[in-house]
């Protein structure tokens, strides 16, 4: 019988990290890479589906003597279609040294095997129908993953958790087609006209958990990218202080000058699981000096860029114009207020800060007892009033001195962040993703304004087939080759 397998070239890699390290690993994958291997190492045994054999590495080629052995490695066999590519693929894991590794790679290539491409591993894995394309890029993102959240989430999907969580609208979507289509091709042969409201009521049914997917992009996002949160405020607020609480180290300069943050500080923090990049800005206020004002300007920059706004105060300070701009500025954005140094703003404080706000006919203090309500801050905290009237930023009494307040903090940083939201499996985690669902809704949209107008079936049949074609994007059935090269090639060598 002849062979008609395609046979693929063998490709070759190393799989480790460049660097030294404990073992490395030469990975191997196609028709050849049990031969290859064989002639590459002195196996001490022969080659077995899944099992470990010894095998000495020689600076030579070949058969020599002991003397020639460069290192000693294990040899494991995965038989096809038993392997990650499903195709023949040998590792060999000697000890990590850069010089053994290179050497081993370069004999492989001699003997026949090609330098694989960036994920070109993976991307076998998917060609052979082994694994989509959702989880050939949660594979991806669990090597990339910085978080255990985001290593749970990418495992989650590598596991198929995306594309199950399609699969039922996408079974719903076929039945329909198939549905309108007998009813095309046998329109002479007496079979029922499928009616309006039956399609309307179909493409509902399937569109429902579709819209549930597409907004799951909002925390797979997250997720996935974390999020930016600039820290503003006026010069000396306690920052730089709050920055360090959260980052818990001692990474932003603190000091008692006003305007020493001059510029950003940025540092990348996990909290509940989600990166969050917290960057600490320079004082929000008139600079005096040339350095100062470049700082400003950053700061304001990242204050329009950021995701989420943490608005510091002093509680000993009674609110500054500034800061009141501030307030309204960030009206209708994810924002959080501190009012720090509470521990200073103690109740000692209290009667003082009362006689003054009573002595101003201005001053909303007289009903101050009321309009702290709820917010759990003291009236004694001076910008408190003000902050409470504006109910829809939440605020909270903090102090980066003696810690109180600070795991409030972060669990309102995380509540803000993630919208409340709890966690989920089979989110949508980029952009290429999102796409392929929000298409496939717009297509059942039309669908469904076009089975309204009572558009022939012919019509709507164009619509669903589109929204189907969308749905197989995802995961990666009609995907064109060149966004396939494009996604695999963001992979890292020997993956
Ligand atoms: P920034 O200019 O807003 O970044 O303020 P810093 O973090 O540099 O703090 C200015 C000064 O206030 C420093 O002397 C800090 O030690 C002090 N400070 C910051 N937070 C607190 C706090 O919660 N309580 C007290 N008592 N002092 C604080």
């Amino acid at each position: 019988m002849p062979d008609t397998e395609p046979k693929s070239d063998t490709i070759a890699a190393i799989s480790t990290p460049p660097g030294r390290g404990g073992i490395g690993i030469v990975r191997l994958s196609g028709s050849e890479s049990a031969s290859i291997a064989t002639q590459l190492v002195r196996l001490r045994q022969p080659l077995e589906h899944a099992h470990a054999r010894l095998a000495d590495v020689l600076d030579e080629p070949g058969e020599g003597s002991d003397s020639l052995r460069v290192d000693e490695a294990l040899v494991t066999f995965f038989a096809k279609p038993h392997s990650y590519t499903a195709e023949d693929l040998v590792e060999i894991a000697a000890h990590g040294s850069p010089v053994v590794l290179e050497l081993l790679l370069r004999r492989a290539i001699v003997l026949g095997a090609r330098l694989a491409e960036p994920g070109e591993f993976t991307q076998r894995a998917f060609l052979s129908g082994r694994i989509d394309l959702t989880q050939a890029e949660a594979v991806r993102d669990l090597i990339d993953a910085q978080t255990l959240t985001q290593a749970r989430q990418a495992a989650s999907q590598m596991g198929g958790a995306l594309s199950r969580r399609v699969a039922p609208a996408k079974q719903m979507l076929v039945e329909l087609i198939a549905l309108l289509e007998a009813g095309i091709d046998f329109a002479e042969d007496d079979v029922d006209v499928t009616p309006q409201a039956e399609i309307a009521r179909r493409i509902d049914e399937l569109t429902a958990p579709l819209t549930g997917l597409e907004a799951s992009f909002t925390r797979g996002r997250i997720v996935h990218d974390g999020l930016t949160l600039a820290i503003v405020g006026r010069p000396n607020a306690g920052k730089s202080s709050l920055f360090n609480r959260l980052v818990e180290r001692d990474r932003a300069i603190v000091t008692a000058t006003p305007g020493t943050t001059r510029d950003l500080v940025t540092e990348r923090i996990s909290l509940g699981g989600i990166p969050l990049e917290l960057v600490d800005t320079a004082g929000l206020r008139e600079a005096r000096e040339e350095a100062e004002q470049l700082g400003i300007a950053r700061s304001r920059e990242a204050l329009a860029d950021a995701a989420l706004v943490l608005i510091v105060l002093d509680a000993t300070q009674p609110l500054n114009e500034e800061e009141r701009r501030l307030l309204a500025a960030v009206e209708g954005r994810p924002a959080l207020v501190a009012i720090n140094k509470s521990d200073l703003a103690n109740c000692s404080d209290e009667k003082n800060y009362f006689d003054d706000q009573l002595k101003d006919p201005a001053s909303s203090v007289r009903d101050a007892g009321l309009s702290v309500k709820g917010t759990g801050l003291s009236p004694y905290i001076h910008a408190a009033p003000e902050v409470a009237d504006r109910a829809h930023i939440p605020a909270l009494a903090t102090s980066a001195l003696t810690g109180q307040g600070i795991a409030d903090l972060r669990e309102r940083i995380l509540a803000l962040a993630t919208g409340g939201a709890g966690a989920e499996s089979g989110l949508l985690t980029n952009l290429r993703q999102h796409q392929a669902v929000a298409s496939a809704l717009a297509a059942l949209g039309d669908a469904g304004r076009a089975n309204a107008s009572s558009i022939p079936h012919e019509m709507i049949l164009l619509d669903l087939y589109r929204a189907l074609w969308a749905l197989d994007s995802l995961t990666g059935q009609t995907t064109p080759d060149d966004i396939l090269n494009l996604i695999f090639s963001t992979f890292c060598i020997g993956k």
